[in-house]
């Protein structure tokens, strides 16, 4: 048996070369969800691992969907640590690219181009690159170190993450799992901070439904169905759920302002006032013209409820019975699904049916500032000097979910660094999903940082 030996620093060219070529190889892989179908990047995958001396296993949780999973052998003194990607990536219409959306080209703007290139084909390479890097130095460090990519996340993760984290928890559950949701540049008010996702949304998605008297369509009536239903929905723009404040949009708030305070005078007195009224906060947030800021920031200080589909009527001149909407809500973690069903009753009124089809609960590690935030704080400090790390919460999901239910504590953080004006919620699901090379390598670097650090 080999010694116990720390981690070797390994963030170097070469393995930032590693990295680029799987991404690459990666993008050139379709692996578009739905339908679904992960089969041919995962045995991409098995086989680096393979190649690098590691003993993979494919979990496959239906046809078609495949799951891979590593394990780096530690002393077992501490803990393992998890990196996990998954391998699937939303659809494309091709005739809205600049580049091909699989063909893996760098443009002339020094931007690997691809679906999945920052959702996230890029943290599944880089994490990849680490681990079998370590494996061919022959590292025994203090933690395992596991590696886990997984299928259907854009889906709901029930094929992927959720399926594999309740079958085979032993082989995925550590004390941290290392996945998406932050990392990547966020340029504020002319400073440069990295979030790290310490929190997610929840989910309740519902379908509301109004009942009225069905009639000719030569004879309206005020109290149709479908009118009803109309007027109540459009009472749900952004603003109308009650705000709560969270722990963790304070911080994130908080550290934001401390970050500005030293360019705006008064801004901290301001802020502070703010704190105490956050209705008002809102109110000002609701101002911003930034579309992609202000929808970012109000989502933070609410549950939300987002209309999505509507349903009533299958001819013209057949006033309907009966209409119903679908509702994707969302909500802060502290809030029960029984809180959000009584703040929408409240903003829809009593004469609505509301029906919840399918809930998963809010993630949150408390308190947020783990130990792992530290050391991802320590190697910022040294890879992005005076771009400070704030904690963030996703108004979305992901594979937290499923490792939540396990036990283990997410964390965010696939790094990369974006120049101003290309932004992150720009480009995830978007037509030219592209990510700067340079940025890339370096999310690799400091990737390697915290993973030698953290295992040690
Ligand atoms: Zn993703």
């Amino acid at each position: 048996m080999l010694p116990p030996m720390s981690s070797p620093p390994i963030a170097d060219a070469a393995l930032a070369d590693h990295a680029f070529d799987l991404l690459v190889r990666l993008l050139r892989i379709p692996s578009v969800n739905p339908p679904g179908d992960e089969r041919d990047a995962a045995d991409l995958v098995a086989q680096e691992l393979r190649e690098a001396g590691l003993e993979p296993q494919m979990l496959v949780s239906s046809e078609k969907r495949a799951n891979v999973v590593a394990r780096l052998k530690g002393t077992g003194e501490l803990p393992p640590l998890v990196l996990t990607g998954h391998l699937d990536v939303v659809p494309v219409e091709p005739d809205r690219w600049t580049h091909p959306p699989f063909d893996g080209v760098v443009g002339d703007d020094g931007c690997l181009y691809g679906r999945g290139a920052v959702d996230m084909k890029n943290h599944v390479a880089m994490s990849l690159a680490v681990i079998t890097r370590l494996a061919r130095e022959k590292v025994r460090p203090r933690r395992d170190l596991i590696f886990a990519a997984v299928a259907d996340e854009e889906q709901g993760c029930r094929a992927g993450s959720l399926w594999l984290c309740r079958e085979h928890r032993d082989l995925v559950h550590g004390e941290y799992a290392l996945g998406e949701g932050g990392g990547f540049s966020l340029h504020l008010g002319g400073k440069t901070f990295y979030p790290v996702q310490v929190a997610e949304k929840g989910v309740c998605w519902l379908k509301a439904t109004v009942d009225g008297p069905p009639g000719h369509g030569s004879m309206p009536r005020a109290d149709s169905a479908l009118l009803r239903l109309a007027e109540k929905v459009a009472r749900l723009h952004p603003t109308a759920l009650p705000v709560h404040r969270t722990p963790i949009v304070e911080a994130f708030l908080g550290a934001v302002v401390d970050a500005l305070a030293p360019q705006v005078p008064g801004l901290r007195e301001l802020a502070a006032g703010l704190a105490a009224q956050p209705a008002m906060l809102r109110a000002l947030v609701d101002r911003i013209p930034d579309p992609t800021v202000k929808l970012g920031l109000l989502a933070m200080f609410s549950n939300t409820a987002s209309p999505t589909v509507f349903r009533a009527g299958d001819s013209v001149n057949v006033i309907p019975g009966r209409a119903s909407c679908e509702i994707d809500g969302r909500l802060l973690p502290g809030q029960s699904e029984t809180d959000f069903l009584r703040e929408l009753r409240d903003v829809l009124g009593d004469d609505v049916t509301l029906e919840v089809d399918h809930t998963m609960p809010a993630v949150e590690a408390t308190p947020w500032k783990t130990p792992l935030y530290a050391t991802i704080e320590q190697v910022m400090a040294d890879r992005a000097p005076g771009c400070p790390v704030v904690p963030y919460m996703l108004p979305g999901f992901t594979d937290a979910k499923g490792f939540a239910q396990i036990g283990t504590t997410w964390v965010g953080f696939a790094p990369v660094k974006l120049p101003k004006g290309l932004r992150f919620a720009d480009l995830f699901h978007a037509h030219d999903e592209r990510i700067p090379v340079e940025g890339f390598r370096w999310g690799t670097e400091v990737l390697a940082d915290i993973v030698t650090r953290w295992i040690g």
